[in-house]
């Protein structure tokens, strides 16, 4: 995720991904209606270079032959710009008589696995209205919580900011995401309220909705594993 040589592809086409900058952009990097058929070749996906803010990849997919279809896969690689990060990766949107559709990555600039194989990816996810991948941004830490090992550390995208009297004026802070400067000034006294900002969701009371510390429906979460590796773990609605 730091390197600029790190790139990522998306087995199904519609994705958005974000990239940390000072002033957001939104671009659209490819779009099949305009451009033509993304790659249906893993080991040479279409190649696109990420832009500093929001860029989208819009598509279609249409079936496996074996039921009629003519377009089962898109295979696209990202390239992240020397000095950027890619922060998140969402699924904006999907329409479809199909109720679950597919996507997953793996670094690289090709996908050397079997795509059917779950051990090929670095991250997958089923969406859609039959997906159901368990851990909703609607449910709670406690929920999360309960699907992952003990030793395990989920992390928010973005840090948030946790409860907690203002340390200028001790009025009562509720957890917030923490998106803007703002949200770390008192609603009481405007100043700074020197309360903690984490990305550790088990700082996190059990009780507190994913939605509250600014977790999106379908977000892929990082997980760090207690020796050291990261899994990714994505939220259904
Ligand atoms: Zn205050």
């Amino acid at each position: 995720m730091h390197s600029a040589s790190v790139t990522k592809k998306s087995l199904f086409s519609v994705a958005v991904c974000a990239l940390l900058v000072a002033a957001p952009a939104k671009a659209t990097v490819y779009n099949e209606a305009v451009s033509g058929d993304l790659s249906d070749d893993k080991a040479a996906p279409t190649a696109l270079t990420l832009t500093p803010g929001f860029n989208s990849v819009i598509g279609t997919v249409a079936g496996f032959p074996e039921f009629g279809g003519t377009d089962p896969q898109d295979w696209v690689s990202f390239t992240i710009p020397t000095g950027f990060v890619m922060t998140s990766y969402v699924n904006a949107r999907f329409v479809s008589s199909d109720p679950q559709g597919f996507t997953g990555f793996q670094v690289g600039s090709s996908f050397p696995g079997d795509e059917f194989a779950a051990g090929s990816y670095a991250g997958y996810a089923h969406f859609g209205t039959a997906a159901d991948n368990g851990g909703g941004s609607g449910s709670t830490v406690g929920d999360l919580l309960a699907g992952l090992p003990d030793d395990s550390e989920p992390l928010t995208w973005e840090g948030f900011l946790l409860p907690g009297n203002c340390g200028n004026c001790g009025a009562y802070c509720p957890i917030a995401p923490y998106l803007e400067a703002e949200v770390m000034l008192c609603a009481k006294c405007g100043q700074r309220t020197g309360l903690p900002v984490t990305q550790r969701i088990r700082d996190a009371a059990s009780s507190v909705m994913l939605r509250d510390l600014g977790v999106a429906p379908q977000e892929i979460l990082a997980v760090a594993q207690s020796w050291g590796e990261f899994r990714w773990l994505r939220l259904s609605r």
